[in-house]
């Protein structure tokens, strides 16, 4: 186990394991996102600690080898084996493909996670902004954060019936931007709405997962508010125009 970040962030190994997961639901939670729930008796191991963590779905290609993508656990129940994916849709790629054409009884190959960044439950409250990609991670955290804290949410979907609902014990302040799909890579919709957010009274850590150049100019915006950069945990989770690519610290 290793601490960095003034122990903000306590990191945890897991055993790297690959686990052959077979689909038990396909549902469309909103217009944009896919829910697929998996089973298995691989999963009766499966440990994720951290909202944001991901797992490798392993995914038929074109070559001998198969094209890898990262997922959020959404959520899982190790005691009935169920583990929850949301895809977000958008137009290319094998990983949202895969998930459009997923029927019960399909199976797929899922690697780790191979391990969790930990931010310690010490912060008055929390201001998590995602796109869609990043939403999965945001309703865990949301739903995993306990009574008297603080949760501000800013999610950006294409419309209003993309929105999420999430129940927590925490008290919680959704926020949400609407612009389409294809305008995912402009950090305008979310900056502009990021800049109208108060930042409250207490100690708090700010959460980003967007496309890299959009979590890039958020960060930025809330560092240069004063808000402590290791207080800040900003990644890029995909990059506009790169298949396969992601920014997970944005260095
Ligand atoms: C830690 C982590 C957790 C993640 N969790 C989730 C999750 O739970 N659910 C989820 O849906 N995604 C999640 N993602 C994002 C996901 O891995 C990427 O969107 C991935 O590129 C999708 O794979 P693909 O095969 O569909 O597209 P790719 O083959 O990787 O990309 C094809 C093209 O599509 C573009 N593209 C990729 N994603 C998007 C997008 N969302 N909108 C518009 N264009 C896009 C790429 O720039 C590229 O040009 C996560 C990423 C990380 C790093």
């Amino acid at each position: 186990m290793e601490q960095v970040a003034e122990q903000i962030i306590t990191r945890h190994r897991h055993e790297l394991k690959r686990r052959e997961l077979t689909v038990t639901s396909v549902e469309r939670l909103t217009p944009h996102m896919l829910r697929l729930t998996f089973t298995g008796e691989d999963l009766a191991d499966f440990t994720s600690l951290a909202p944001d963590d991901h797992i490798k779905l392993l995914l038929p290609g074109d070559g001998d080898k198969p094209e890898m993508r990262d997922y959020t656990p959404r959520s899982f129940d190790i005691a009935r084996r169920e583990l929850v994916v949301d895809f977000a849709i958008h137009d290319a790629g094998p990983a949202t493909a895969w998930a459009l054409d997923a029927k019960n009884g399909d199976t797929l190959m899922v690697g780790g996670p191979r391990g969790s960044a930990v931010v310690a439950p010490i912060f008055d409250w929390w201001m998590l902004i995602a796109d869609e990609t990043g939403l999965p991670a945001m309703g865990r955290w949301v739903e995993e954060l306990p009574e008297g804290t603080q949760a501000i949410t800013l999610g950006a979907v294409p419309g209003a019936e993309d929105q999420q609902d999430w129940t927590t014990k925490a008290s919680h302040e959704a926020h949400w931007v609407h612009r389409p799909v294809a305008q995912a890579a402009d950090s305008a919709p979310l900056l502009d709405a990021a800049q109208e957010l108060a930042l409250p009274e207490g100690r708090g850590f700010i959460w980003i997962a967007a496309e890299a150049k959009v979590a890039r100019a958020l960060r930025d915006h809330f560092e240069s508010r004063g808000h402590p950069r290791t207080q800040i945990k900003a990644a890029g989770y995909w990059i506009m125009g790169q298949a396969d690519s992601s920014d997970k610290a944005l260095d």
